[in-house]
């Protein structure tokens, strides 16, 4: 049986295309290669899925990072609050957290990917799993049909004249984004943008680096340099661990870092550690907590009572005192380098953690070349597009997750 279209990926982008394909009475066909749908979507927001964001119009593309002016236009077609009527009559309730960040009440990214999967299977889109798309096959500048492996191991063909490719980036492989649609674009004439990790750790080359394993610190202020210019000013939390420097901090950050990096730029994060404490109230607050110790303490004791536990020994190293120096015998001199490495702590940026830990994949299908009005590719007809296989991409918040409905649900529509 020829299928009206084809989806190839049933992740977030995937999945509401095939339905909203469907529920048009076009006879849809879902191919997945791994064994279940929706994969990343189990495991996003650590597993609580943060599906989008409720703030302002405006406010939401503005964290859209590349090709706002595109995705604007399958924004304004289903948007934020769409998305949040979309799950609410799938029976999913949800709530606004912190950031305006949206969440189903559950708590459990679970229910995000099955009502997609109910959706689909009620509009009638026959999904079919372990499939792995392999060739699009076009005829004249039209998609006829795919080639793919079915579960079995065999080589088969599907006929059809539309196809949206749905395959996702290649971040978290593990998940079954493996980059296969930019090879099925470009084999067809379309331009990739080269393809990076974006909210990602970034490596530093900090000395005391091992020291900071596993901390995490809440309500910092951190500055990216690049070049020895600030680009970026992020407050949140920062985390340690031994895939680099991490947190929602970080990740925001990570974005511009590793152009920087790719660019063989200086890179360096400054870390305010007590960010609601200018230099003055910070160095009398060090003085407040000298006149109540003993003069016997040791300075790592004073560092103790300033930061967490963990960050005592790098910090004394850092401040490139000895922690069993006593605090009275500090001059005022050294007070102040203290108050000065609190206030901006240098680390310096070697790298980045590869596709493996980056939450999204910056760059992708070129969006020049599809029409922001369909989706549809401007070189095949009957090719469209959904989801982080386009160059579109955006900062941690709920954004990402959206990016794939609005242009899901567009591409879906099989508008010509
Ligand atoms: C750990 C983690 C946490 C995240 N948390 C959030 C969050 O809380 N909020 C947010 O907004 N974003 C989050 N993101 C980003 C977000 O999950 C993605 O941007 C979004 O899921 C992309 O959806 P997609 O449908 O485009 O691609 P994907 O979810 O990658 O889906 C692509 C699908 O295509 C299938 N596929 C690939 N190639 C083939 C082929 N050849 N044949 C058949 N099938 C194929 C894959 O198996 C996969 O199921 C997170 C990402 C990660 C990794």
């Amino acid at each position: 049986m020829a299928y009206d279209v084809i989806v190839i990926g049933a992740g977030a982008a995937g999945l509401i295309a095939a339905g909203t394909a469907a529920m048009s009475g076009r006879s849809v066909l879902l191919m997945e290669k791994m064994e279940k749908a929706g994969r990343k979507i189990r495991i996003t927001g650590k597993g609580r899925c943060n599906l989008t964001n409720a703030r302002p119009a405006e406010e939401f593309i503005e964290k859209v990072r590349t090709n706002q002016d595109f995705f604007s236009v399958a924004f304004a077609e289903f948007n934020n609050r769409a998305t949040i009527r979309f799950f609410e009559r799938l029976g999913v309730k949800l709530e606004i957290e912190r950031g305006e960040r949206v969440f189903p009440k559950s708590g459990k990214a679970w229910d995000i990917a099955n009502a997609l999967v109910d959706f689909c299977e009620d509009k009638g889109v026959k999904i079919v799993y372990k499939t792995q798309v392999t060739a699009i096959e076009t005829m004249a500048g039209k998609v006829t049909g795919v080639r793919y492996r079915n579960s079995r191991g065999f080589e088969r063909r599907e006929e059809t004249s539309n196809v949206i490719i749905a395959t996702g980036g290649v971040s978290y492989p593990s998940t079954g984004s493996t980059g296969d649609g930019y090879n099925f674009a470009a084999d067809l004439g379309h331009n990739i943008e080269p393809v990076r990790p974006s909210l990602t750790p970034l490596v530093t080359s900090h000395p005391q680096k091992e020291y900071l394993n596993g901390l995490l610190l809440k309500n910092v202020g951190a500055k990216l340099y690049v070049d020895n210019e600030l680009v970026q000013e992020e407050f949140g939390e920062l985390g340690f661990s031994e895939r680099g420097i991490e947190g929602a901090v970080a990740l925001r950050l990570s974005r511009d870092a590793v152009d920087a990096i790719i660019d063989q730029k200086r890179v360096k994060i400054i870390v305010d550690l007590k960010p609601a404490l200018d230099e003055e109230t910070l160095l009398a607050r060090i003085n407040r907590e000298i006149a109540e110790m003993q003069p016997s303490e040791f300075f790592s004791e004073l560092l103790r009572k300033l930061v967490p536990k963990q960050m005592v020994v790098p910090l004394a190293k850092e401040v490139d005192f000895h922690s069993k120096t006593y605090v009275s015998k500090l001059t005022d001199a050294e007070k102040m380098r203290l108050v000065k490495i609190l206030k901006g702590m240098a680390f310096p940026i070697s790298d980045y953690a590869p596709f493996q830990f980056a939450i999204v994949t910056a760059g992708g299908v070129d969006c020049s070349e599809v029409n922001k009005y369909t989706m549809e590719s401007n070189l095949v007809k009957g090719l469209y597009f959904a989801g982080e296989v386009l160059d579109i991409d955006a900062n941690t918040g709920g954004y990402n997750m959206q990016i794939a409905f609005s242009t899901g649900r567009l591409a879906g529509q099989l508008k010509k």
